[in-house]
């Protein structure tokens, strides 16, 4: 199909083009046939709120064979860091220890290549921005254009800028709460909106605006010297994640009965 590439801007053939990596949902998919659930949960509106049982990830035009190729590179790096997806793995723990408040572990990883990871981050979430199958929130085009043009560009950009607290999510210690995508869903601390998605146990929280949060909430994101700290936490102790994915569930069934 000819259009209009979202990355470069040119006109194109583009490429029916996963939106999701692929390798971020393989644990997702049943054995047989490939099929994931996604669900959507609006908390305030329940007509709103639906799930689907999506056939080999959801897949859109969007880009063109050359931006598709720039983009794989860093889903590889992705993929072979955090996802573990060969041996080579070139990000370690360098020290592990309970959060402040108690409700977690803290995992404080060394090795990463600044760049790659971040760009990866970036493009993660410029994509569900852009994408027509994710009902992420509206986000203002200036922060959009600020993404496509980095990306494009492959500048990382400082390590506040859209920084990324990842967690994983288990439902007790050793056992990650994966099988399901949670649509992206919006959250807000006094400075900054924050972009939430749940894939497969992983959560990523996109701040916006994180040039003007707290030096101290900061201190979790990706830094350029490829230190990183990802957070373990167990469902339960997050009241407001815990109530989204009870609501899903039960919208879930229910949908399945019916
Ligand atoms: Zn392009």
């Amino acid at each position: 199909m000819q259009g209009i590439c979202k990355l470069c801007l040119r006109e194109r053939e583009l490429r029916h083009s996963h939106i999701l990596p692929e390798f971020m949902y393989q644990n997702i998919y049943d054995a047989q046939p490939k099929r994931f659930y996604s669900l959507n949960i609006d908390l305030s509106d329940e007509e709103k709120s639906f799930s689907k049982i999506q056939q080999k990830g959801i897949r859109e035009y969007l880009l063109c064979t050359e931006c598709e190729g720039l983009l794989s590179k860093y889903e590889n790096y992705a993929a072979e860091t955090i996802y573990a997806k060969n041996k080579g793995n070139k990000a370690y723990i360098v020290n592990q220890s309970e959060t402040i408040n108690q409700d977690g572990f803290l995992y404080e990883y060394a090795g990463f290549s600044y760049p790659d990871f971040k760009i990866f981050l970036m493009s993660l979430l410029w994509r569900l921005i852009i994408s027509d199958s994710f009902q992420t929130p509206d986000v203002a085009p200036e922060i959009a254009e600020k993404l496509r043009a980095a990306i494009l560009s492959q500048n990382p950009l400082e390590y506040d800028d859209f920084g990324c607290l990842l967690q994983v999510i288990k439902y007790k210690k050793g056992e990650i709460m994966g099988n399901f995508i949670l649509q992206p869903f919006l959250t807000k601390n006094a400075k900054s909106d924050i972009i939430n998605i749940l894939i497969d146990g992983f959560m990523y929280s996109f701040y916006l605006n994180s040039k003007s949060i707290s030096e101290s909430q900061k201190e979790v994101f990706l830094k350029e010297d490829g230190k990183m700290q990802i957070v373990g936490r167990i469902i339960f102790h997050d009241k407001g994640l815990l109530e989204r994915v009870m609501a899903a569930y039960k919208y879930f069934m229910s949908s399945v009965k019916k």
